[in-house]
């Protein structure tokens, strides 16, 4: 328990301001911390204290020539305008022991405006690394479904919308973002099935009958026994979108797509 309050401790005190800010989550090795790096560069402050096994906030500005969603009448310089391009990246461990720091923050998002969703496009080519994605990304879009669906307001809660960052396009290996897609909602699909399958022989076990709520609570998306599609998340206020990019390698760095849906959100 020490270790986790003391690590919450760390993560407030790593958010002293009220900036939009976006949760990097994903599996481990898709370029997280690769992608905060690169960001950091551009970065007006750090939070100082960092562990590999502690969440990391820094705080970042978009650069120049993307233009935050709420500020387009303005022009630069305006400080209204430059205050508009500042937000915090919140980069989580992706190990998955620790994924309670993510899904800490999924409970109370308060400034949380997006969520990017970092993956591998060359593991998810492959079925070990597609499963594991896939579950992680189940989690975290049944936590902000039943997040909408517990709201007490009839408006729902603000929308939280994910984007999934394809990393790693310069790999030769790695799918593009179209095919990630699919592949994604595919394994989203089976992994929502034997999510299911294991409530319902748990519920079995232990003689309980009338557990339908649950198993309902449980299921992602509204379209019934159907595929899954990212698109049912738009019910539940979570636009997901896909989006291709690189960090390092190739010809350099190229994550225009992912500032653009950043952009989008501020
Ligand atoms: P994290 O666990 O999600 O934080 O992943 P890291 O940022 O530590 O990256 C895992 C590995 O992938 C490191 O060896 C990175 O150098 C590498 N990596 C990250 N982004 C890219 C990319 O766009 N292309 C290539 N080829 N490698 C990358």
């Amino acid at each position: 328990v020490l270790p986790i309050l003391l690590h919450q401790f760390v993560y407030k005190r790593a958010t002293p301001t009220t900036l939009p800010s976006f949760l990097l989550l994903g599996p481990s090795g898709a370029g997280k911390t690769a992608f905060l790096t690169l960001t950091e560069r551009r970065a007006v402050a750090a939070a100082p204290t960092h562990t590999s096994t502690s969440p990391l906030t820094i705080q970042a500005l978009l650069p120049d020539s993307f233009t935050p969603e709420s500020a387009h009448f303005r022009s630069p310089g305006d400080p209204a305008y430059e205050r508009a391009r500042r937000f915090l990246l919140v980069d989580t461990p992706g190990h998955g022991k620790l994924r309670h720091f993510a899904t800490g923050q999924l409970v109370n998002p308060t400034h949380v405006c997006g969520i990017v969703f970092v993956v591998d496009a060359a593991s998810v080519a492959e079925e070990a690394g597609l499963n594991e994605a896939a579950e992680y990304l189940h989690d975290v879009l049944l936590s902000l479904q039943k997040r909408y669906t517990n709201a007490k307001t009839s408006k729902g809660p603000r929308e939280i919308p994910v984007l999934v960052a394809a990393n790693k396009l310069d790999l030769f290996t790695a799918l593009p973002p179209h095919l990630v897609k699919i592949a994604l909602e595919k394994a989203v699909s089976d992994v929502r099935k034997s999510r299911a399958k294991g409530l319902k022989d748990s519920g079995v076990a232990m003689g309980g009958e009338d557990d339908g709520v649950d198993e309902e609570r449980e299921w992602l998306g509204g379209g019934g026994e159907g595929p899954f599609e990212f698109r049912q998340m738009d019910e539940v206020g979570t636009s997901v979108v896909v989006k291709g990019g690189n960090v390092l390698g190739g010809d350099g760095a190229d994550v225009r797509g992912w500032l653009e849906w950043i952009a989008e959100q501020l």
